[in-house]
């Protein structure tokens, strides 16, 4: 085969690689509800996610043993759009099923009570739902709307009215940040409005 074919079947079969890299972890551990939450040691800013992470798993289980949560003034995110992220952080290759949470500074600052939670339950939607960092564009796109639904789910079983707190958080978040939420935080606020919900604002 002539070298210039054979680097085009290269290109090719990395790119089905890549476009076919598994979007959840597997072998997740039994979801519980007791999970310890810890907060790095100094960092003041994540003091008040802790509470609310612990309310919002205490009726509705995740797979994992921990969740840790960090700001970004320890830990940097990977692009500046971002504006949370969550992983499996444990020791080990692969790694132990902790759930780490990072999330930008100002936004742990700035967000009310209420964004926040819908931003937490966000994050708790991608690691109940087990997912890997998202290599693709359309992976990013269906993993942040499979974690909004989950969010919504877990918002309401722990007594909130889910489509309401997520456009909260959604509006608060678009000021803070433009570009926030994957450039289609417009879509996903209106896959909100699906979500009728007799109860008032928490
Ligand atoms: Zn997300």
């Amino acid at each position: 085969m002539k070298p210039v074919i054979i680097m085009m079947a290269m290109a090719v079969v990395s790119q089905l690689i890549i476009g076919c890299s598994p979007l959840r972890w597997e072998n997740l551990p039994k979801p519980q509800t007791e999970v310890p939450v810890l907060i790095e040691e100094f960092d003041g800013l994540t003091r008040r996610a802790a509470p609310i992470i612990r309310k919002l798993v205490k009726n509705r289980p995740v797979p994992v043993t921990l969740i840790q949560v960090y700001s970004t003034r320890f830990h940097k995110l990977p692009t500046k759009e971002q504006i949370a992220i969550s992983y499996r952080c444990g020791p080990g290759e692969p790694p132990k099923p902790y759930g780490c949470i990072l999330i930008k500074d100002t936004v742990l600052k700035e967000l009310s009570d209420v964004a926040l939670t819908g931003l937490l339950a966000h994050e708790l939607g991608h690691i109940e739902l087990g997912h890997r960092t998202t290599p693709t564009a359309s992976q990013l796109r269906t993993t942040e709307f499979d974690a909004d639904d989950a969010a919504i789910a877990r918002l309401t079983d722990a007594g909130y009215c889910g489509g309401p707190v997520m456009r909260q958080t959604f509006l608060e978040l678009i000021k803070l940040t433009p570009g926030a939420g994957g450039g289609f935080t417009g879509e996903r606020f209106a896959r909100t409005l699906n979500t009728p919900c007799a109860l008032s604002l928490p």
